[in-house]
């Protein structure tokens, strides 16, 4: 089913989210960060305007041949390949889902545009809600994610505050831990003292276990990421990884067909995906998997990661 769909990807087993279905309502990269750990590689278009980047129309045709051929999923996810709230449609595509399915609905995002009430009121809609906010110091914000140039931390820690006062449904704060960029205890206490302010349900602590678009950023340890998360609170956690290989025979032919390519020879995130007709986020999940199993490895060359076969 999903070999014909342009704006939807999966649905991709999620650490997260159970199976997910993604919904792509933003061209790629396009985003309001430019985050040194991010997976999809550097930022192309670091802007914080919102416009209708894919016409919404055609995005909902897709969604609903996709309900009607039966499709299941634990969520439909508004993400992408770039920051999914810069769409300024985003909450009429919540809208339209809310008409043709009861699956429920998830917006993952890096909270840089919630500071726009439009924003938080788009967000209000969704069943679950999943920003980020990996630093609470501007210096530190700059360093790690690399905002467009009006972005203030401040702000946005101030909007998450206010979002979460209204929002009904599930909030999971995600914070993306790197050392030495925003682990000092000074900072820790700093994230404390915000995180104690937006009252998430959940604090989920992550960090770079897959190639980045920076060199040099290694992944934290279990130990070192849970000594950290027990200082934020009772409801961090450090969110494992989830191995595709636990899921159907549909995941393990995309999972095989990765491998198969990268075995004739070295492949870009992109070379990959345009092989398979995948999505970006999708051909992820599965390197992710051999990268843990010590199958593949991967190396950078001019700012592009490439992996091959171990
Ligand atoms: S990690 Fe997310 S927020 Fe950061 S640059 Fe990549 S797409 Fe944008």
């Amino acid at each position: 089913m999903s070999d014909e769909m342009k704006y939807l990807f999966g649905p991709v087993p999620s650490r997260r989210l159970g199976f997910s279905l993604g919904v792509d309502i933003i061209p790629f990269k396009v985003c309001s960060l430019d985050c040194i750990y991010c997976q999809l590689g550097r930022t192309t278009e670091k802007t914080t305007q919102r416009k209708e980047y894919v016409p919404v129309a055609a995005v909902i045709e897709e969604l609903k041949d996709w309900v009607q051929k039966g499709g299941k999923a634990d969520y439909i996810t508004l993400s992408g390949s770039g920051e999914p709230t810069l769409n300024s449609r985003f909450g009429d595509i919540i809208d339209e889902i809310k008409k043709i399915t009861d699956i429920p609905v998830a917006v993952i995002t890096n909270s840089t545009l919630l500071t726009d009430e439009a924003v938080r009121n788009a967000c209000l809609k969704a069943d679950l809600v999943v920003p980020s906010l990996d630093a609470a110091d501007q210096e530190i914000f700059e360093k790690i994610n690399r905002p467009a140039s009006d972005i203030n931390i401040e702000e946005i820690t101030e909007a998450l505050r206010l979002f979460r006062q209204q929002f009904k449904g599930k909030f999971w704060l995600e914070i993306f831990f790197i050392e030495s960029v925003n682990t000092s205890d000074e900072h820790i206490a700093q994230l404390k003292k915000a995180v104690d302010i937006i009252k998430p349900d959940k604090i989920q602590l992550n960090t770079a276990v897959r190639p980045t678009a920076e060199k040099g950023i290694n992944p934290m340890t279990y130990e070192t990421l849970k000594a950290i998360a027990d200082k934020l609170g009772d409801n961090a956690e450090v969110v494992a990884s989830f191995s595709p290989s636990e899921r159907g025979e549909h995941t393990q032919n995309r999972t095989d067909a990765v491998l198969s390519i990268l075995k004739r020879r070295p492949c870009s995130l992109q070379d990959n995906c345009q092989s398979l007709a995948i999505h970006p986020n999708e051909a992820l999940k599965y390197i992710g998997h051999f990268q843990q199993s010590k199958q593949i490895s991967s190396e950078e060359k001019n700012g592009v990661i490439f992996y091959k076969v171990n």
